[in-house]
This record gives C-alpha cells, structure tokens and sequence, in this order.
C-alpha cells in the first residue's frame, strides 16, 4: 500500500511540531544563511521556501524516520548499542547526518555547503534542539532541521542567482 502524499507530509509536519520545531524556526536559519548574501531577505520569503521544501517526500520520510528513532530512543526502546549511541548522541555515529544528506541533497550540492556551515555554527532552534539539557534526544532532529534549512537557503540561492552566491 503507498501512503497518500497528503498524509505523509502532514504527518511530518505534526511530528516537527510536536517536537518543537515551528516553521519559522526553519524560516530564521534560512534568513541566518542568505542574509550575507541578500540583506533585503524577509522572513515571508524564507518561509515559502522552507514551506516548499516540506512539500518532499524524501524530506517527510526523513522526518518520519528520525523522529521515530529519536522518541524510541527517548523510551529507551532500543536495542543496545544503538540505545546508548543515540542517547548519547555519540559523535563518530554519523547515521543522522546521512539521513539528513537525503535533504540536502534535492537542491544539488550547493546545500552541502550550507549544511555544513549551520551545522557547524548551530544558531537559533539548533542551539536548542543540541543543548543536550531535559529528558529529549533529537540526535536525528537537530541534523534534519539543519538540512531543511540549507535545502530551503538553496532553494532561495538557486531562484536568484544574482545576489547568492553561497559557495563563495
Ligand atoms: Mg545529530
């Protein structure tokens, strides 16, 4: 049985909420990448962006998927030593990041470049969702966000070329 587009991206868009993520946390990460480039960005132009993006199904599988992980690890429901891995968010694991490469790479390999920098500088909600403080683990969240961004920043970069040049 294939699961009806629409259902897939609200179940998706559900789960971010129900782990904290608004869009416009999404939106601010976009503006944090494109303003050296573009300092009449509006908030309104990175949500479009970041709002198509979520229209993906690679992107609400990656969603679906790692939040899965990240609550079953929350539950302690996981088989050892994948249980400890993930509540520890254990830095050579590296499977969070590759889930996340599959957002990243819808928009080619100007996202590469994007991802690793918000990764690297952790603003706003990734700050939060990496803070590693109360009883939830976003091992895979916090690297999906940050891939969400960087597609949707690359998304934006791609429709005006003129003014962003981000691989510079
Ligand atoms: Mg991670």
């Amino acid at each position: 049985m294939v699961i009806q587009g629409k259902n897939l991206e609200s179940a998706a868009r559900e789960l971010l909420t129900q782990r904290g993520v608004a869009i416009t946390d999404i939106a601010e990460l976009v503006m944090f990448l494109q303003k050296p480039y573009n300092d009449k960005i509006s908030l309104e132009t990175c949500l479009i962006h970041v709002d198509n993006v979520l229209k993906k199904r690679e992107v609400h599988n990656a969603i679906i998927t790692g939040v899965q992980l990240d609550i079953l690890a929350e539950e302690k429901a996981l088989m050892e030593p994948l249980q400890t891995i993930l509540a520890d968010d254990e830095g050579l694991y590296g499977i969070d990041e590759i889930l996340a490469f599959s957002i990243v790479n819808l928009y080619g390999s100007i996202g590469f470049t994007n991802y690793g920098y918000i990764d690297k500088v952790k603003p706003g909600i990734l700050e939060k969702l990496n803070n590693h403080e109360g009883p939830q683990i976003h091992t895979f969240l916090d690297d999906i966000v940050g891939a969400i961004a960087a597609a949707a920043a690359s998304r934006l970069a791609h429709d005006n070329p003129s003014y962003s040049d981000i691989t510079k």
